[in-house]
């Protein structure tokens, strides 16, 4: 397998765009070798542009529970587009896709559309603000929600009572307003909910923690959070961009029965076009503008292309035993990575929830950021490499978690395995 082509377009790409990307985890840096420029795709598989060919696990990190270009979805986008791609004034597939959320989401009574989870996750978090009159978040290490500068913040050392920037450009007194826990520890919570008495605007988490690996909620955790929520007049915000019509068609709202004030949605909602949604109680959407004072705004929210391509993919997951089937393929991968990584004698943690899963290099469980952070990051290059080598395309870090999609044929899952109990050997 050779990668002369992308060896080339990553060379003209550093000349005019900042790292040869345009999102940063794309580079392949924390596993040491040069990104594969990507130029087809269909069902399970990629293609790059030397024409080799991949199963993909990445799933354009999330949305393409379908598999890459599903016939329905890539028709009702060229509809869509022949009938004009952006008009800035509404349209009834705006209508026909928040109805079909509301639907999806207990916890959804009104929703808005915006164009990715970024701005989902920075609107919901000003909704928040402009509903309690309240400045300061919590949010939990580990946990990614956008690049937003309110949640672009992990604890400080020690204390972590006041966070720290993650990014230089973010001000120390914006940082300073976005308290962090550590993810699974109510206790740590109920400390700084104490600690900040009436100043706590909101608790935002992924009720699934997909951006360390993968982290299932303890028992009690979100229910925990839930109750001292209540207590404190706090909004909880559940971001579902990447759990969201993946854990189950409900998401982890459904799947872990657990009811947010607010929800972040993107990914799967877009069909693999930029989307993203946040949406709650009446009560709280209401206050967004033009009803009520709280800003937010966008040229093209609500897209008609991204719309129709979230329509089609949604209506898709509805179909007789959709989750079921995706379930069992995911617990298939799981039951055979694990059982290859033990015939290597190398020690992994492997974790999953519904089709979201990661193998950490280390004994496990992994609970938390601080636990996830002692996986041999160095056995995760090598395995990562070992697997792409062969045909096996995987989110090139181990802090990310793999998608299975409903394109997956047992012959690419017995080929994943094949390939891991390899590569499993060769590290
Ligand atoms: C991907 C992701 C985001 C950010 O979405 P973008 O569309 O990349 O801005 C936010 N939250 C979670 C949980 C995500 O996985």
């Amino acid at each position: 397998m050779h990668h002369t082509r992308s060896a080339e377009l990553f060379k003209q790409a550093k000349q005019v765009i900042p790292g040869g990307v345009n999102s940063p985890v794309r580079a392949f840096k924390s596993v040491g070798r040069d990104p594969i420029f990507i130029e087809r795709a269909a069902g399970s598989r990629i293609y790059d542009a030397d024409g080799n060919s991949y199963i993909d696990y990445v799933g354009s990190w999330g949305p393409m529970i379908l598999g890459h270009s599903h016939p329905k979805v890539v028709e009702a986008i060229k509809q869509a587009a022949q009938n004009g791609s952006s008009f800035g004034a509404p349209t009834s597939s705006e209508v026909e896709l928040a109805q079909m959320v509301c639907d999806a989401y207990a916890a959804i009574e009104k929703v808005r559309m915006v164009s990715s989870g970024t701005e989902a996750t920075m609107s919901a978090i000003r909704l928040a603000r402009g509903c309690t009159g309240r400045d300061k978040i919590l949010k939990f290490d580990g946990c990614y929600h956008g690049h937003g500068d309110s949640l672009l913040v992990k604890a400080g050392s020690g204390a972590a009572t006041f966070g720290v920037p993650t990014s230089p450009g973010i001000p120390a007194d914006f940082a300073k307003l976005t308290l962090t826990a550590t993810y699974n520890d109510l206790e740590e919570v109920k400390q700084l909910l104490a600690a900040n008495k009436g100043e706590i605007a909101c608790i935002i988490l992924e009720a699934i923690a997909g951006n360390m690996g993968l982290v299932p909620p303890e028992p009690g955790f979100l229910e925990g959070l839930r109750a001292l929520c209540d207590k404190e007049g706090i909004i909880l915000i559940i971001d579902e961009v990447m759990s969201g019509f993946r854990v189950a068609y409900g998401g982890a709202g459904e799947r872990f029965n657990v009811k947010a004030d607010l929800v972040c949605l993107g990914k799967i909602i877009g069909g693999g076009l930029p989307v993203g949604a946040f949406g709650g109680k009446k009560e709280l959407m209401d206050q967004l503008s033009p009803e009520g004072g709280i800003y937010q705004a966008g040229t093209l929210s609500g897209n008609p292309l991204a719309m129709h391509a979230g329509l089609a993919t949604l209506k898709l997951l509805q179909e007789e035993g959709f989750y079921a089937q995706l379930e069992e393929k995911s617990a298939y991968l799981e039951k055979g990575l694990r059982a290859a990584a033990a015939n290597a004698s190398v020690s992994t943690c492997a974790q999953r929830v519904g089709a979201m899963f990661c193998t950490y290099f280390c004994a496990g469980p992994v609970k938390n950021f601080a636990d996830a952070s002692q996986s041999d990051t160095a056995a995760f290059s090598r395995y990562f490499c070992a697997m792409l080598d062969q045909g096996i395309n995987l989110a090139p870090s181990q802090f990310e978690a793999g998608f299975m999609s409903i394109a997956h044929s047992t012959e690419d899952l017995d080929k994943t395995i094949d390939a891991a109990h390899k590569a499993f050997k060769s590290i």
